[in-house]
């Protein structure tokens, strides 16, 4: 490990070994990522994020930009010697709000444009967010929009490969503005589809019927078609709630339940319920 100023603190030497963009040309361009990390120290669990900093020089003096991303892939087994780590990239732009000028976003250009065998200087692992229970019988409720599935992966895998199966119930609701953004779900190789064949594993993709529609505006969707499948598992004392992804999802989860629950005050009783019992958890960027 090395030291760069704060706010970065201790960065670690990756490589990128594979680079695979996962959706079709047509599409907006999603990349799946694996970096090798040499350095055994680097040890990560599922629902962390890495941070990627990319050198300078670059725009009003800032040595580094520094953006993060979640691991897509569950933790080392013991007999791993290296440290694998898969990361979803979307590339990005902002639009200028006074010149309407589209620019490249700085760390996601850099990693899609990156080839195998480059080094890339990681941060972190950063703090999950996410509370994974011990208990196999638990539900588990994973809803998310966009890149927001990366951590959905890391789970399916932690689960259903290194602990052997679940038990409880697994829900995946995941929402895009046409089936070409669903990373994960559309590719063979680095699918969550590899899940589908177990029994306690069930995805829900949902997407805009028309070009206006949000990624959000299509989860809501999809959840208002599978209301009582969620509704009945949120009423479940042991239903652990995983939010993750870009923009209003958490808003969209809120209008729909409190519409189910009768009133904006019921949902959030049974709501804070799950908060304070440690049963649900969000990232959203
Ligand atoms: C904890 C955490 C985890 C994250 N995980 C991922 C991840 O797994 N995959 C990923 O691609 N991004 C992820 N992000 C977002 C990522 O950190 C960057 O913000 C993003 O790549 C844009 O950075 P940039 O330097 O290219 O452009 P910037 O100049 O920082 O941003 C360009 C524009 O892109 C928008 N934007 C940012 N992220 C996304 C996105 N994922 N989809 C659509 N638009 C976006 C921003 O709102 C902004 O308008 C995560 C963010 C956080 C805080």
């Amino acid at each position: 490990m090395s030291e760069l100023e704060p706010p970065i603190g201790p960065t670690v030497a990756a490589q990128l070994l594979e680079s695979r963009r996962i959706t079709p040309e047509k599409a907006v361009e999603v990349r799946h990522l694996t970096l090798r990390v040499a350095d055994p120290a680097f040890q990560f669990v599922e629902g962390q994020s890495v941070g990627v900093v990319v050198p300078g020089p670059h725009p009003f003096g800032n040595p580094y930009h520094l953006r993060r991303y979640s691991i897509a892939n569950a933790r080392p087994r013991p007999e791993d010697e290296t440290v694998a780590l898969d990361i979803l990239v979307r590339r990005c732009f902002y639009i200028d709000e006074i010149s309407g000028e589209r620019y490249p976003g700085i760390a996601s250009n850099f990693l899609c444009d990156a080839r195998p065998g480059q080094d890339i200087t990681l941060s972190g692992p950063y703090r999950s967010p996410f509370q994974m229970p011990q208990d196999k019988t638990a539900n588990l409720v994973m809803i998310g929009t966009g890149t927001g599935v990366a951590p959905f992966r890391a789970f399916a895998q932690l689960i259903y490969e290194r602990r052997g199966g679940w038990d409880g119930q697994v829900r995946l609701f995941y929402g895009g503005r046409t089936g070409l953004d669903l990373a994960y779900a559309n590719d063979e190789e680095t699918n969550l589809a590899d899940y589908y064949d177990q029994a306690s594993f069930k995805a829900f993709k949902s997407l805009a019927s028309n070009s206006l529609m949000s990624s959000s505006d299509a989860l809501q969707r999809g959840l208002r078609e599978n209301l009582d499948e969620v509704w009945g598992l949120l009423q479940a004392p042991k239903t652990h709630v995983f939010l993750a992804g870009l923009g209003k999802i958490a808003q969209v989860l809120d209008k729909v339940m409190s519409e189910r629950a009768g009133s904006v005050e019921a949902w959030q009783s049974l709501k804070q319920g799950m908060i304070q019992e440690g049963r649900w958890s969000e990232l959203i960027y």
